[in-house]
């Protein structure tokens, strides 16, 4: 089946606020192998909309997931919109009124008259409780589409979809009640274009599962979904062709589903009963971040020296002053002597190191922008590598963040 992403509201269209649910559905869809061939935003503008609605139509959508314009107020169009391309009627629903009614009631409040514009429902549409909001979502049929109305808000769509849209797409995928499920491999180090090389042939006589490769700040995934009739059916299909990946590009692949760089390199120090710490410079405490931004750190991560100014890796780190003179703050000595001063500082196992040219000035010939060393620290003795990395000032950094994640894993 393919599907269709409309978001409504003016917000998107002038920036202030970023299109996430349609980033939400859309990895949705993929999980439950529906093919999603276009995400659409238009303004809360009535004819604007059902302009975009008939697009996705005639493109020959069979799913159109629309977000958001469910509100109460005259811009909250999505309901019109529809209900207007189906060439349908819409009843208000007492039962619904009543339930916007008792929201209010419970805040000691009064239902304001135009809120029952919430309560308005396509004829033949399925109502899609909201109990986290007022506007209920809709889901409804017609010319062969099938139309879900959801609310903007995250919070309300996110679980909506979870509990009431997904077992209706379960359902119309359901010949013989098939079951999806989805393998995520996680690689690094690998180009887009080199992946797409070593793999297209297994990507492109694939059908059941399904590969696709996706690219995002050196990282790339590739996902694997496979439809049987139950999950271990679906997954014994996805092992073999894990397995004829692995064997092309498995030194890239460090990890499965959702073990992130941050969170393998966690797994790993855990089983070893090991621990970490960093000592970074350019990143100025990215690394520190990702590692703590995953639950349940504070076994494996110790602690992380800032060490942005040259008396901060001299005075704190013990960069010796002679280095710093001769091979410069951005050199191979220099991220030795940070890691394994963070190692000796913090008494961690491992300790990382990284010390760039972030830009974008300060760069020389010797010493472009984007280059960084990256020292790793450990019981067996000190490595430093260099890189040459490319992106502006943040993707810079954040590559040098996952680029020395990676290299602690090696
Ligand atoms: P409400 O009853 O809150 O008005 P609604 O269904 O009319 O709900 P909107 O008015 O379009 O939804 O959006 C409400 C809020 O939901 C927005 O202010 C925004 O915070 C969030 N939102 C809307 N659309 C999106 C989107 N595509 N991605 C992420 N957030 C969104
Ligand atoms: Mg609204």
């Amino acid at each position: 089946m393919i599907a269709e992403i409309l978001a409504v509201g003016t917000e998107l269209l002038m920036g202030q606020i970023a299109n996430t649910n349609a980033q939400y559905l859309s990895t949705r869809m993929a999980e439950i192998g529906v093919s999603v061939y276009h995400h659409t935003v238009v303004g809360d503008n009535l004819d604007r909309a059902k302009a975009a609605l008939s697009l996705a139509k005639e493109r020959g959508a069979d799913i159109v997931l629309i977000s958001g314009g469910l509100g109460p107020t005259q811009d909250d169009i999505t309901r019109d919109v529809v209900a207007s391309c189906l060439g349908k009627s819409m009843n208000i629903s007492d039962e619904i009124v009543e339930h916007i009614r008792s929201l209010f009631t419970y805040r000691g409040r009064e239902m304001p008259e135009n809120n029952k514009r919430q309560a308005m429902v396509i004829e033949g549409a399925t109502v899609l409780e909201n109990p986290r909001g007022t506007a209920p979502g809709q889901y409804v049929a017609g010319d062969g589409v099938h139309y879900f109305l959801l609310p903007g808000p995250p919070t309300e769509l996110k679980p909506m979809y979870e509990e009431q849209v997904l077992p209706i797409l379960r359902r119309l995928q359901g010949e013989e009640n098939l079951v999806f499920a989805s393998r995520y491999l996680r690689t690094y180090g690998i180009g887009e274009s080199a992946m797409e090389i070593k793999i297209q042939d297994i990507v492109d006589s694939q059908t059941n599962p399904t590969v696709a490769p996706y690219a995002s700040e050196g990282e790339a995934m590739i996902r694997l979904t496979a439809s049987a009739a139950t999950e271990a059916e679906a997954q014994a299909l996805i092992t073999p062709v894990e397995t004829a990946i692995r064997e092309r590009i498995g030194k890239y692949i460090y990890g499965v589903d959702d073990e992130t760089l941050p969170v393998k390199v966690g797994k790993l120090l855990r089983a070893k009963g090991q621990t970490m710490a960093t000592a970074e410079s350019c990143t100025g405490g990215m690394i520190a971040t990702m590692i703590t931004d995953v639950p349940g750190c504070s076994d494996i991560f110790w602690g992380s020296v800032v060490s942005y100014h040259n008396d901060v890796k001299h005075g704190v780190l013990g960069v010796e002053e002679s280095v710093l003179r001769e091979h410069g703050a951005v050199s191979s000595q220099c991220a030795r002597q940070m890691a394994e001063g963070a190692r000796r500082t913090t008494g961690a196992d491992w300790a990382v190191s990284v010390t760039g040219i972030a830009g974008p000035g300060g760069g020389t010939k010797e010493k472009p922008v984007g280059l960084v060393f990256v020292g790793v620290a450990g019981p067996n003795g000190t490595t430093v590598e260099e890189y040459h990395l490319r992106g502006d000032r943040h993707q810079f950094r954040l590559r040098t963040a996952k680029v020395a994640l990676y290299d602690l894993m090696q």
